[in-house]
């Protein structure tokens, strides 16, 4: 079911702009209360304010500084992929229960920031004062990034604006099957739509209002037919009993739905967490097992399964992605050198290299 706000927060600084305008419009039926400060949110000071219910409120403002940044996983330690983002969103409608914005966002709102024409100033400007440099650029880090888009309506624009792009990506990730207002686009093949995907059981227990697997590969396919680049991220992948079966059917249905010549890159990742969201995600969703595991704390301070475990789920879902489609790039998120020799066939030397791998079949 589409999202709808039950109350929407204005910040006055947004009042002017049009996509403020064409969303106040949309929602002339929600409750709507015009703010010169967070401050006169009384939610913000309410200590019994859930998560739950912060979802159901909609925050428009503007953001503050740069909302075009390297990825934020970006650290000397790991094999980075020289990935940006845009803050456009935070927060997501989605209730997935190993999501780490639960244990993360300090305003539990959904927040959509409306001074999009000045945020994409700065992303142009980095982006054309270096035009030798590859971008691959995602609006996903903090929320889904199709999931909204019927209220924000920000994706067209932004497919628009990375069509002129000769050294740019965008990539829009997602667990939905959203994609209306990405279809009939110009996109020029300078788009991946990107899905998220898990065996179907793990959908059901732990990937609350998402989109099931069918609906997820039925709508790349579809974008496939539009002329878009697709791509998949197995992350987090979850070891539980059935994993095997799991993993390899979904793997299945992904090769039916989606040719290999059409899928720009893969990602692989297992469950890692904070050590705070076991807590959050155990009372927000009593019903889960997916922290009765093996785990240890890594140097990192998230909690990882033990090396075996995640050597082979690694291991055995890269063999059979190998074994559909030989010439995908597939990558580790965030992920140690030493990692990516024990567990990939594949170790590009530094971001560069990585940068040029990904972009082999694109
Ligand atoms: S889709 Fe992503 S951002 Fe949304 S709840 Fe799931 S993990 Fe969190």
């Amino acid at each position: 079911m589409l999202y709808k706000p039950e109350r929407i927060y204005v910040d006055s600084q947004v009042l002017n702009l049009q996509f403020c305008t064409n969303i106040l419009h949309k929602y002339a039926d929600v409750e709507q209360i015009i703010i010169d400060s967070p401050d006169e949110i009384p939610e913000l000071s309410d200590a019994d304010f859930s998560i739950t219910r912060g979802k159901r409120v909609l925050y428009l403002k503007r953001y503050q500084g740069s909302a075009f940044k390297l990825c934020p996983g970006f650290s000397l330690d790991v094999l980075c992929c020289n990935y940006y983002v845009i803050d456009l969103i935070e927060n997501c409608p989605l209730e997935c229960a190993y999501c780490i914005l639960q244990a993360f966002l300090n305003k539990p709102f959904i927040i959509f920031h409306l001074n999009v024409e000045e945020i994409i100033e700065q992303t142009l400007s980095t982006i054309e004062r270096n035009p030798s440099q590859p971008f691959r650029v995602g609006t996903g880090e903090h929320s889904d990034s199709l999931a909204l888009d019927h209220i924000f309506q920000v994706n067209p624009y932004l497919v628009e604006t990375f069509s002129a792009l000769p050294n740019a990506m965008l990539e829009l990730k997602t667990k939905t099957d959203l994609i209306e207002p990405l279809r009939g686009l110009n996109h020029k093949g300078r788009t991946a739509v990107a899905w998220s995907l898990n065996p179907h059981e793990i959908i059901e227990q732990i990937e609350l209002k998402t989109a099931p697997l069918e609906k997820r590969l039925q709508a790349s396919a579809c974008l496939v037919s539009e002329g878009y680049k697709v791509a998949f991220h197995f992350d987090p992948l979850i070891y539980y009993p059935n994993w095997r079966t799991g993993y390899a059917q979904t793997i299945e249905m992904m090769f039916d739905y989606v040719s290999p010549r059409h899928i720009a890159w893969i990602s692989l990742g297992t469950l890692r967490y904070i050590p705070i969201l076991k807590q959050i995600a155990e009372e927000r969703f009593p019903h889960i097992s997916i922290f009765c595991n093996e785990f240890i704390a890594a140097s990192d301070g998230k909690m990882r399964y033990l090396k075996k475990i995640r050597k082979e789920l690694l291991q055995t879902v890269s063999g059979l992605i190998r074994k559909g489609g030989p010439g995908i790039p597939l990558y580790l998120c965030m992920e140690k050198h030493s990692v990516w020799d024990d567990m990939m066939t594949v170790h590009p030397a530094n971001a560069e290299a990585l940068e040029k791998y990904l972009k082999s079949n694109v």
